[in-house]
């Protein structure tokens, strides 16, 4: 009888490429669930918000880099990749063209395949991956996005979301109107530990959908007004705005009958949103995913990771399906995996 010897493991391992926003992220993951880098470069301005052009101008000079900086920290060769993945959509079309051209080139250069990625259900893969959470309510509260996401009959569905502004669009805009800079969300959050006195603000939620703009314009007339003080209004506003998306986000698991919450997006970081969340899933016995932060932003991990998914399954993005898609809707995405 001879000796047995294992054969190694195929391991397959995916770069891939995020470029949705503000961000230009590089990431390498294998289909074990490792993730051997995460590099993110993300755009930011003294005064805030994205000017598109800029956003893209920024992705285009540090793409070079950061597709480096991830070979370099995952100890890898370009020709030890087996794909590329990449965010088609939904988000900004410029930025969006810059992280796909550069999978494209990436692919066509080293003859290997391309998988483009829905970038709002990257979010929940990876939660999956991570965490223990196996098939839960997606809420996804990012600069840009506000969804509330279930598996329902086969597909990725959004059960409620934004009917106008993203919440972490909304945060920014006020931190920039009150002057305390940009990101907005952690500069709010410091503020708002200050705050004592909780000042009423319109509360929106309509049905499963909630409405961030008449808030902000509520917010921004009462700070012009002078009569209350940041540290309040930072405050009531988020005490506001997250009960309103604890309220929807307790919906969708009670409709889909649901016990796991999972959260992701930049807004996410936010303790006091976190604690609420918390105290919502524990009062109905639910349990509650927080990925770590690199993981809650927009990163590129996400995407190879639901790209190795996606890839597994025999999906395939030929050059004449690569066009970006900044539409693109959860509910449009066909699941085959
Ligand atoms: P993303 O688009 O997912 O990368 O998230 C960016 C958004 O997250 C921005 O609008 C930030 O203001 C917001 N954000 C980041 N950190 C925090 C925080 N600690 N609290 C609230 N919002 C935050
Ligand atoms: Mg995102």
């Amino acid at each position: 009888m001879g000796v047995q010897i294992p054969l190694p493991a195929f391991i397959m391992i995916c770069l891939a490429i995020e470029s949705t926003a503000h961000t230009f992220s590089a990431g390498i993951v294998t289909d074990k669930r490792k993730v051997l880098s995460n590099i993110i470069s993300a755009y930011t301005t003294p005064k805030g918000g994205i000017l598109p052009a800029e956003a893209a101008d920024h992705h285009a000079e540090v793409c070079g880099d950061v597709i480096n900086k991830a070979l370099q920290k995952a100890e890898l060769k370009m020709k030890e990749i087996d794909f590329i993945a990449f965010s088609q959509g939904p988000g900004i079309g410029q930025c969006l063209r810059i992280g796909a051209t550069a999978a494209k080139v990436l692919s066509l250069k080293n003859k290997i395949p391309m998988v483009g990625v829905n970038h709002c259900i990257a979010h929940l893969e990876i939660g999956r991956a991570l965490t223990a959470a196996k098939n839960p309510v997606l809420l996804y509260t990012s600069g840009a996005n506000t969804q509330i996401i279930s598996f329902e009959g086969g597909r990725y569905r959004i059960m409620g979301e934004t009917l106008d502004i993203g919440v972490g669009n909304m945060l920014d805009s006020f931190a920039r109107h009150i002057g305390i800079g940009f990101p907005g969300g952690p500069k709010i959050e410091e503020s708002a530990k200050k705050g004592k006195n909780y000042v009423e603000l319109p509360y929106v939620v309509k049905g499963m959908d909630a409405s961030f703009g008449g808030i902000l314009t509520n917010l921004k007339h009462k700070y012009d007004s002078g009569k209350y003080g940041k540290d309040d209004l930072c405050y009531s506003l988020q005490e506001t705005v997250f009960a309103m998306l604890v309220e929807v986000a307790e919906r969708a698991l009670a409709h889909c009958n649901k016990d796991e919450l999972l959260l992701g997006g930049g807004v996410a970081c936010n303790k006091r949103f976190q604690q609420m969340c918390g105290i919502m899933c524990r009062e109905r016995g639910a349990k509650l995913f927080v990925p770590e932060k690199q993981f809650l932003v927009d990163n590129a991990a996400m995407i190879a990771w639901t790209g190795i998914l996606n890839f597994k399954a025999g999906v395939r993005t030929k050059l004449s399906e690569s066009t970006i898609k900044p539409y693109w809707r959860s509910d449009d995405v066909e699941i085959v995996y």
